[in-house]
C-alpha cells in the first residue's frame, strides 16, 4: 500500500512538472507587458516561414511597424500611460488582423513585426492599411505628435522576391528601410520598397 501510495505520488509530481514546463514554454515565448509573441518566437518562426516560402514559391510579406513619437508621449503622459498604450495598441493590432497565420510580434519597445506567409504586396499593403487604421482609430491622444492628435505608427512594408531576396535578414532590412521612409514621409502612413 505504502509503494502504491508513494507511485500515485511521483505520478503527481511528474504531471506538475510538465504543466509548469508548459507554462514556462509560453512565458518564454509571449511578451509580458502585451501578450503578443516576443521576438524570440518571432526570431523562430521567422525562418520557417522563410523556409518554407522559398520552398513553395510562395510570397511572403513582412511589416515593420512603429509607433509614432513614443518617446515624446511617454514624456509627456508618464511612462506607465505610455505601458498602457503599448497594450492598448497591441490590442487593436491583434484585432486587426484577420488570418491566423498571420504572426504578430513585439521585436522592441515599441516596434511589432507582423509575417503574412502566402500574402503578395498588395494583400499585405491592405493589411498594413488596416492596421494602421486600428490604431489610429483608437483615438488616444497624443499632444506631443509630430503625426497629429492622436497615437499613431508608421509602417514599412517587404516582399520575399524569388532569387532577388537572399535571406529573412535582408527582407526585414528592406522593411526597417521602408519604415525609415515612412517616418520621412510625415509618418502614420505605410511605405514599401517592393517594386524598387
Ligand atoms: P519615431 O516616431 O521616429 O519612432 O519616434 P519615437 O519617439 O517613437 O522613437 P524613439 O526610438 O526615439 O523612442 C522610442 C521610445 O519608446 C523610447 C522609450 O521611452 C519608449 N519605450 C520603449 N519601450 C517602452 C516600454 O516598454 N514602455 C514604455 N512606457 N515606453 C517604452
Ligand atoms: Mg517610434
Ligand atoms: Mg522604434
Amino acid at each position: 500500500v505504502r509503494h502504491k501510495a508513494q507511485f500515485v505520488a511521483i505520478l503527481a509530481t511528474q504531471e506538475a512538472l510538465r504543466s509548469a514546463n508548459r507554462q514556462l514554454e509560453v512565458l518564454s515565448r509571449h511578451d509580458a507587458l502585451t501578450g503578443l509573441f516576443n521576438r524570440r518566437h518571432f526570431d523562430e518562426v521567422k525562418e520557417e516561414e522563410s523556409q518554407r516560402a522559398l520552398r513553395n514559391g510562395q510570397p511572403l510579406s513582412l511589416l515593420v511597424c512603429d509607433i509614432d513619437c513614443f518617446k515624446a508621449f511617454n514624456d509627456h503622459y508618464g511612462h506607465a500611460a505610455g505601458d498602457q498604450c503599448l497594450r492598448d495598441v497591441a490590442h487593436a493590432m491583434n484585432t486587426a488582423i484577420i488570418r491566423s497565420g498571420d504572426g504578430l510580434a513585439r521585436i522592441g519597445g515599441e516596434e511589432f513585426a507582423i509575417l503574412l506567409p502566402a500574402t503578395s504586396a498588395t494583400a499585405a499593403w491592405q493589411v498594413a492599411e488596416r492596421v494602421r487604421r486600428a490604431v489610429a482609430d483608437l483615438h488616444i491622444p497624443h499632444a506631443t505628435s509630430a503625426a497629429g492628435p492622436w497615437v499613431t505608427i508608421s509602417v514599412g512594408l517587404a516582399q520575399l522576391e524569388m532569387g532577388a531576396t537572399p535571406d529573412f535578414d535582408t527582407l526585414f532590412e528592406s522593411a526597417d528601410q521602408a519604415l525609415y521612409r515612412a517616418k520621412n514621409m510625415g509618418r502614420n502612413c505605410i511605405e514599401t520598397t517592393t517594386g524598387e
